[in-house]
């Protein structure tokens, strides 16, 4: 018998007409449990004016005030230390999470039920099946297993779909190439950044990842996962082919994959979530082909409910029969593409770190490399790319520095972002997400010249 390349055949082929109607069906129930459970979200609710009487169809939820970050963490600090926003308190709840912090405040904390971690797991299958993952697959995690909720549902997910599961939490980079080599793991999951530093460490190790086991790697934690060219150096460097993923601590699982078909963007799981497409500045809803800030209501998470919960991540979402694959969910083309609050304002000109990194991740002689940006003369705003250059491109430096910087010119609005070269092993290396961007500007965002 041969195996349905979807997780769930019936939701994943819905017409769209029945997906919005279920949609609508679990939107209702949610804002009823939010509404009764949470006094976060009754508070909410009765402010705005709203309550599960209004909700009738998925059109509805334009009637449902947003939620915010800032909400939430104020929420969690008056009323530590979880907040109102859980609907359980700890006896109920099994296991323990938080953001991973790299805005540099006190991360969000998360409960999670049995029936929750049921759910964060079955979300993740829906990704690593319909990626071609099977139960006769090793699934490799190159993942701190912290607090950090990260990889964890992807371990009980493939877990659950049977494969062997190869953890590596307490494990350094040369161990992971080891035991990846050693036990023929044939997936292996990581942050785009992390696989290529894993890709990097086999190089000097003499392991040949390119002749080895490992025939798909899972990204996620990164918008990197569906920029092209570095999701190409990826699977270059392994030999495998690589798929984006994306999730969140707030949801707890992945809201998105990329299926066999890979159409340059990922799948929303939309009989799970609503993911709603704004204007980060007006809040209005945009259209197909329009970029925008990503709003999420989730359904299935009962210690948690996230009603239009805005993400801050900037998206595009496209329809569905742009992927031949035979899913009805749509496409977010290119997956995340970057965070609302990323966007550096140098000189009065938006630059957005992502798009910086899609073009240096043309130039297969920069190894590592940091946007950085100074304030000169204290007044003027500068930008800069520090590059590690990969061995055996040394003697071509020059040449590339010159053609990196003109591309950077061209591409970034002619803002003249200069190309420097940094000292090998000089730039920070990152297991999870990489912050690639060193701010040292008197006033960031300035828009002064
Ligand atoms: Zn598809």
């Amino acid at each position: 018998m041969s195996v349905s390349p979807y997780w769930n055949p019936k939701t994943e082929t819905l017409p769209r007409e029945e997906l919005r109607a279920l949609q609508g069906h679990r939107l209702r129930k949610a804002v009823e449990r939010a509404y009764a459970t949470s006094a976060f979200h009754k508070r909410m609710f009765d402010e705005a004016g709203v309550g599960p009487d209004d909700i009738r169809s998925v059109d509805d939820i334009v009637k449902l005030p947003f939620t915010t970050r800032d909400a939430w963490m104020d929420n969690q600090a008056t009323h530590p230390p979880f907040g109102e926003m859980c609907a359980v308190g700890s006896p109920d709840a099994i296991r323990y999470h938080t953001t991973s912090g790299t805005s540099g405040r006190t991360p969000l904390r998360v409960l999670d039920t049995r029936t929750d971690w049921k759910w964060v797991s079955e979300m993740w299958c829906y990704g690593f099946h319909g990626f071609g993952v099977r139960p006769d697959d090793k699934v490799f995690f190159a993942f701190s297993y912290g607090t950090f909720i990260g990889f964890w549902g992807a371990h009980y997910g493939t877990e659950k779909m049977g494969c062997l599961v190869l953890p590596s939490g307490n494990m350094n980079t040369a161990n992971r190439v080891q035991l990846i080599d050693d036990l023929g793991a044939t997936v292996v999951c990581a942050t785009p950044t992390y696989a290529l530093r894993l890709g990097q460490e086999a190089d000097q190790m003499g392991i040949d990842l390119q002749g080895g086991s490992v025939k798909r790697l899972i990204l996620s934690g990164e918008p990197a996962g569906s920029i092209p060219a570095s999701k190409r150096l990826v699977e270059e460097q392994w030999g495998a082919k690589a798929a984006d993923t994306a999730g969140m601590t707030e949801i707890g699982t992945i809201m998105m994959f990329e299926c066999e078909q890979q159409p340059g963007g990922t799948h929303i799981i939309e009989d799970h979530f609503i993911e709603e497409v704004i204007n980060p500045e007006t809040g209005e809803p945009v259209g197909y082909g329009e970029q925008g800030e990503r709003v999420v209501t989730s359904f299935g998470r009962t210690a948690l409910p996230l009603i239009r919960y805005r993400s801050r991540d900037l998206v595009l979402k496209v329809p569905h029969t742009g992927c031949d694959c035979g899913r009805t969910f749509d496409v977010y083309k290119g997956g995340i593409r970057g965070r609302v609050d990323d966007m550096l304002l140098v000189r009065g000109t938006n630059v957005y770190p992502r798009a910086i990194e899609a073009i240096v991740r043309e130039y297969p002689a920069v190894d590592e490399f940091q946007i950085y940006l100074w304030t000169r003369d204290g007044i003027r705003d500068e930008i800069a790319v520090r590059c590690e250059v990969r061995e055996g491109f040394e003697d071509q430096w020059n040449a590339v520095a010159q053609r990196l910087q003109g591309d950077l010119s061209h591409n970034i609005e002619g803002l003249g972002i200069k190309v420097e070269r940094a000292e090998a092993g000089s730039l920070p290396r990152f297991e999870l997400k990489a912050k690639r961007v060193l701010d040292e500007r008197v006033v960031k965002g300035s828009s002064h010249v």
